[in-house]
């Protein structure tokens, strides 16, 4: 059985993973670095899969996380299409899907999630799609261009995306969302009304509390029976019901997993339970000090942020902290963009005219608690105002969230006189 050793084992050639290679050489770490990938592709970025990559004709070429030539320039060895298949925590090695076995120092887990299936909608059946690898977009792209119509199962941030990008090619598009408003768990309900405005004039059959008891998938297409009685049919159904986080490697190695949220629990570094692995990205559950709570996040600010705070600790270089989470999605031709999180009590605020889901309007939606701190800021067409109230929403800062909304006074401005009456914020 072959075997070779490395100082940094890296699990996952995605998000995390890449970047917590890169950084580790942005610390200057010299040590040997090795990224063991299930995928074929070298690392690539997901959010464009439903975006630009679904409705142009890109390749992953074109969305590579770093140029092809990155890796061997710092030094950084990859293993791709061979998954990790254990580790042995305490013996600190590797065995891998190829039989091979290696041995590290450190260990990064960063091995993402797989797309949450749907029963009755088996992934890889024909007329069924899922979307979380550049394969799966490859697979959807051809579909799209082949059919006529597509049945979305779930109204989130991806489903939306693939709705939208459906509409621009053409497809007629229903979304089922089992819920009674759209993104009711991250959005405030006007928000949640603006955007179903907007999916609505695009053209989109959006049905709420649409609860699908039965799917029937065959050669023509797919036909699904809701709770109601009620059948729609289309030509194809992509199935956008959320992840499950890949935590299967991390639960056999004996790392503590979250009860609620199944990612792998890893402390202010990173650091899991087992010294020397860590975990970063979608699969990790982290207390994040702007929360004040332990969280799995699913975004690609956190796999980046959190790959960072991986590589510091391994280099042993001090590491930025954490900053608000933040989000974005484009959608029926608005941008979107997400800082902070909603929590109970907030009261929103609007600068700017939101107009009845208008995608090209452009407005900011600010959720302040009682103290003046805004905790959830919104942008719709907004993201270079939602670049000026970071350092606020970051720093937690008391302000007048009426003032801040007064479209006539610069907001930046506005920004900087509170900060300057709160000299040195800090998170709570
Ligand atoms: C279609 C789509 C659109 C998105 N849009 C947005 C967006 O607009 N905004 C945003 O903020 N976020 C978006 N995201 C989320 C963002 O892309 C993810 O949060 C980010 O990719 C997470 O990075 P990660 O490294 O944790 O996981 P991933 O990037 O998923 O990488 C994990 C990798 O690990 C590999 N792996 C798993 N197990 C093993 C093993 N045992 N051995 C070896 N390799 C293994 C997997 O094959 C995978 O390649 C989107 C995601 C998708 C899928």
């Amino acid at each position: 059985m072959a075997s070779r050793d490395t100082d940094v084992l890296i699990v996952g050639a995605g998000q995390a993973g890449a970047s917590a290679a890169a950084a580790l050489r942005d610390f200057g770490y010299p040590g040997r670095i090795l990224i063991v990938g299930a995928e074929q592709a070298l690392p690539y970025e997901r959010p464009p899969l439903s975006k630009a990559m679904l409705a142009g004709s890109g390749a992953v070429s074109d969305i590579l996380i770093h140029p092809a030539g990155f890796h061997a320039e710092k030094g950084v060895e990859t293993l791709l299409g061979v998954a990790v298949s254990s580790l042995d925590v305490q013996g600190r090695t590797a065995t891998l899907s190829d039989g091979a076995r290696t041995t590290w120092r450190h260990c990064l887990i960063a091995t993402g999630g797989q797309a949450r299936s749907v029963a009755g909608l088996t992934p890889g059946a024909a007329r069924v799609h899922y979307l979380r690898t550049i394969a799966d977009a490859l697979r959807l792209r051809e579909a799209m261009r082949q059919h006529r119509s597509v049945l979305v199962v779930g109204g989130g941030f991806l489903g939306l995306e693939v709705a939208s990008t459906a509409r621009t090619l053409g497809l007629s598009a229903t979304v089922l969302e089992s819920a009674d408003r759209l993104l009711g768990r991250v959005m405030p309900p006007a928000l949640s009304r603006w955007l179903r405005e907007a999916v609505c004039a695009a053209g989109v059959d959006l049905r709420l509390d649409a609860r699908c008891e039965a799917f029937d998938v065959h050669a023509d297409g797919v036909v699904v029976t809701l709770a109601s009685g009620e059948t729609v049919s289309a030509d194809m159904v992509v199935a956008a019901i959320g992840l499950v986080p890949e935590v299967g490697l991390a639960r056999r190695a004996g790392l503590k997993i979250h009860p609620d949220n199944g990612g792998i629990a890893v402390n202010e570094r990173c650091e899991t339970s087992a010294p020397g692995v860590y975990a970063a990205g979608d699969c990790s559950s982290q207390h994040h000090p702007f929360v004040d709570a332990e969280i799995r996040l699913e975004s690609w600010q956190n796999a980046n942020e959190q790959a960072r705070l991986v590589a510091a600790a391994i280099a042993g270089q001090p590491a930025a902290a954490l900053t608000a989470p933040w989000f974005w999605s484009d959608q029926f031709g608005a941008n979107l963009q997400i800082l902070g999180v909603p929590v109970p009590g907030l009261e929103y605020h609007c600068r700017g005219e939101p107009g009845d889901g208008d995608t090209a309007g452009k407005f900011l939606l600010l959720g302040a608690n009682d103290a003046g701190q805004i905790l959830h800021a919104i942008a719709v067409n907004a993201g270079g105002e939602l670049r000026m109230l970071k350092p606020l929403v970051d720093s937690r800062t008391p302000c007048d969230p009426l003032a801040l909304c007064d479209a006539a006074s610069p907001l930046r401005q506005q920004v900087r006189a509170a900060l300057a009456r709160t000299p040195s914020p800090t998170l709570s």
